[in-house]
């Protein structure tokens, strides 16, 4: 997971998690974290590169759209039941 890493102090080998030198004692400064992947991608073991994965993002679009309108339903029933209660 951790690639292996040296101190850039006095360039002894780092055990990956440590926060500080074993040789020197410096700082070991952690390496900036991987940014996130984009939303329905995957990255390519050939190139590394993210590739958008259209197909999961139009499944995920088509989802939205059948729970959508479902959710308004809901809505208005809540609204119609308390008004009910009201009126
Ligand atoms: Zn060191």
């Amino acid at each position: 997971m951790d690639a292996p890493r040296y101190c850039t102090h006095c360039a002894a080998p780092v055990t990956p998690g440590d926060t500080f030198c074993a040789s020197c004692g410096a700082r070991v400064t952690q390496p900036p974290p991987e940014p996130a992947p984009p939303k329905g991608g995957y990255r390519d073991p050939a190139t590394g590169a993210w590739v958008r994965d259209e197909a999961a993002v139009a499944d995920a679009k088509k989802q939205l759209k059948g729970t959508l309108p479902l959710t308004i339903v809901a809505i208005v029933v809540i609204i119609l039941v308390v008004w009910s209660y009201i009126g």
